[in-house]
């Protein structure tokens, strides 16, 4: 079914306005649900045509349960498409044996053996770095990095940009050059600093809850005051961006996914093709299950990327 069909009810677009499809990207966590409910009680508007939730097939079973609650009888009055870039976890454990894998924000750790000799290194007249010596490394050196992320944009921003092109009538077509499509992110004001304008010159950005100087927690407030439930934190079950805090949130209420997040941080140790060293979940780059999760209060830390992808991420 065309998406410009009567079904979807798409917003007319006029001369003085060429919108002709708004799209709302939910992620399902506090920030996009908010942000659902409000236009659904005409708080902001205009009225989108649907929303989008990008499925990385590894949102935790609470995530999943507030999705079908959203997307029940009498609750939003626009459609919510589901679409997916393929399931995360199990492109990482196809990774791990050595396919095509997906390229999540991983942890990785590199040993450098006592008594291991390693270069000197000093610059010649023209300031280029050149090798004058080397020296014997008294101790064991181990080095912490961080896997490059691209796992947002394949299992989030390229299945929703796909549908929203769909919807908009514009594959395999040639693109505007003014936009047609208003997409709406759920970026609270605390989070402000992850708004990026859109790439897409047929595409605007728009994040309502800034227009209204909402936090996340003004986000909290209002779904007490219109007794809807709160949503869980909208993440993959084994995100490495997670804090401690969130580990710990998963290991203490959701035994399951925290059982299955264990078993994928053993299963990628081994690595991926083009990583050099061991593969961890967890930032101290130690097995899950051992990890100190305690830490968060003690450094000051939080969320490495707070909600970085609930809705869809502004990267
Ligand atoms: S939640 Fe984490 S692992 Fe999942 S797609 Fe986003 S950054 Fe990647």
């Amino acid at each position: 079914m065309s998406a410009l069909s009567a079904a979807r009810s798409p917003s007319p677009a006029t001369e003085s306005n060429p919108i002709r499809l708004r799209v709302l990207s939910l992620g399902a966590g506090v920030q996009s649900t908010t942000l659902a409910l409000m236009a659904a009680r005409g708080e902001i508007g205009p009225m989108p045509d649907c929303a989008i939730f990008a499925d990385t097939g590894w949102e935790p079973k609470a995530v999943y349960e507030h999705l079908s609650w959203l997307m029940s009888p009498n609750v939003l009055p626009f459609p919510v498409d589901i679409v997916s870039g393929g399931d995360i976890r199990a492109d990482l454990v196809a990774g791990a044996q050595g396919n095509r894998w997906a390229s999540i924000p991983a942890f990785t750790r590199n040993v450098t053996p006592a008594g291991t000799a390693i270069p000197v290194l000093d610059e010649d007249d023209d300031g280029a770095t050149i090798v004058v010596g080397t020296r014997i490394l008294p101790t064991e050196r181990v080095g912490v990095g961080m896997i490059r992320r691209q796992c947002t944009g394949d299992y989030k921003i390229v299945p929703i940009r796909r549908k929203v092109r769909e919807l908009a009538g514009l594959t395999r077509r040639r693109s505007p050059k003014t936009p047609i499509v208003e997409q709406w992110i759920g970026i609270s004001l605390d989070e402000a600093l992850r708004m990026r304008p859109s790439f897409e010159a047929w595409q605007v950005n728009r994040w309502p809850l800034i227009e209204r100087r909402m936090t996340r927690r003004d986000c909290l407030r209002w779904l007490e005051r219109h007794d809807y439930p709160l949503p869980p934190k909208s993440a993959c079950i084994g995100c490495p961006f997670h804090s401690d805090a969130a580990w710990r949130h998963i290991r203490d209420t959701d035994p399951e996914a925290w059982a299955d997040a264990v078993d994928l941080d053993r299963t990628i140790r081994t690595g991926f093709r083009g990583v050099r060293g061991e593969v961890y979940l967890h930032r101290s780059a130690v097995p899950l299950g051992e990890a100190d999760l305690t830490t968060d209060a003690d450094r000051g830390q939080l969320d490495l990327w707070p909600n970085e992808c609930e809705g869809m991420c502004g990267v």
